[in-house]
């Protein structure tokens, strides 16, 4: 199918993105469009106006210190991804965004785009909120900076309100010494994950000292899995996997059923990479 007729706009500031996101109620910003020209095309978002943030001057810049990685809302995934720096400081970026739909996907897809879209499948919603990032956000109103925790609301449902737009995402260093592990059950690669798990583990002597886990493709928003990390204080590869799997099923007791996957499916899925990053990462901090 073809999109319904809409306005195009390709503003140069964020203040031109801003007035013509206000110029009506059905605006809408485009970043890579890997979401919303298929919703388009398949006329299941309706849009008036289209504002196109490409060109908006400094929104496409990738910039790393020791403590984090800042990723404007037009560097595409691919530039994250391929950038050395990025992965030295932000390691979880590469790691989640191999996961993410495939090389031309990533070529045009945005970082802040996945995020604003909110896919309860994806990636970098989860790992935001897993690494404690914080994003920048423009609107009517100014400027404000949401946590990544508090930003997922439900299925592509933000905090975002009318006429804002994402400028910019950081994301900090995780703690020194930690593994970032982002592992997922999909049909084939490349596809969606039917359920994933992000952890970021602090592991010493061959055991887990802490760790943030925060599940996803599980019906909603990124969901932290605070009694996991609980019981995976103190675990060591050898341990059995009953209490962590049990925690792991408190955690994910809201989980959707849909045409991919029971939400038993899900969660047993989940609690069964939960296992596997506890063993991963105290059997790689051991050897390390
Ligand atoms: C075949 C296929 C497979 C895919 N597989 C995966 C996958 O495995 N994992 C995954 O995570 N993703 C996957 N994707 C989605 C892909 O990662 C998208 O690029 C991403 O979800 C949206 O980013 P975008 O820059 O393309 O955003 P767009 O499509 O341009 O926008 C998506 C939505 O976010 C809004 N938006 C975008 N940027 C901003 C901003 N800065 N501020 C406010 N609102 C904004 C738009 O208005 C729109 O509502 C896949 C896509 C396809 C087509």
């Amino acid at each position: 199918m073809k999109p319904a007729p809409f306005d195009y706009c390709r503003p140069s500031t964020v203040a031109q993105a801003l007035e013509a996101l206000g110029s009506s109620e059905s605006s809408r910003v485009l970043a890579g469009g890997q979401s919303l020209i298929p919703a388009m095309n398949f006329r299941l978002t309706d849009v008036s106006v289209l504002v196109d943030i490409n060109r908006v001057e400094g929104l496409d810049t990738v910039a790393c210190d020791p403590g984090g990685v800042t990723v404007g809302a037009a560097a595409t995934q691919t530039r994250v991804l391929d950038d050395d720096d990025t992965a030295s400081v932000v390691g979880g970026l590469r790691v989640a965004l191999r996961h993410v739909g495939h090389l031309q996907i990533r070529n045009r897809g945005t970082v802040c785009g996945s995020l604003a879209h909110a896919d309860p499948a994806a990636e970098l919603p989860a790992l935001a909120v897993a690494a404690g990032a914080m994003i920048d956000v423009s609107g009517p109103a100014g400027e404000r900076q949401v946590a990544a925790g508090d930003f997922f609301l439900g299925p592509f449902w933000t905090a975002l309100d009318d006429g804002e737009l994402i400028t910019r995402v950081r994301f900090p260093a995780p703690p020194a010494g930690s593994v970032t592990i982002v592992d997922e059950v999909s049909r084939r690669a490349g596809d969606f994950a039917v359920a994933g798990l992000v952890a970021i583990v602090e592991a010493d002597g061959g055991a887990v000292r802490s760790a943030r886990l925060v599940g996803f493709g599980l019906g909603g928003a990124p969901t932290r899995l605070r009694t996991a990390e609980a019981a995976i204080s103190g675990w060591a590869a050898d341990h059995p996997s009953d209490g962590l799997t049990e925690a792991v099923m408190a955690d994910t007791a809201d989980a959707f059923d849909d045409i991919h996957a029971t939400a038993w499916y899900r969660r047993e899925a989940v609690a069964a990479l939960t296992v596997r990053a506890a063993r991963r990462a105290s059997a790689t901090r051991k050897a390390a």
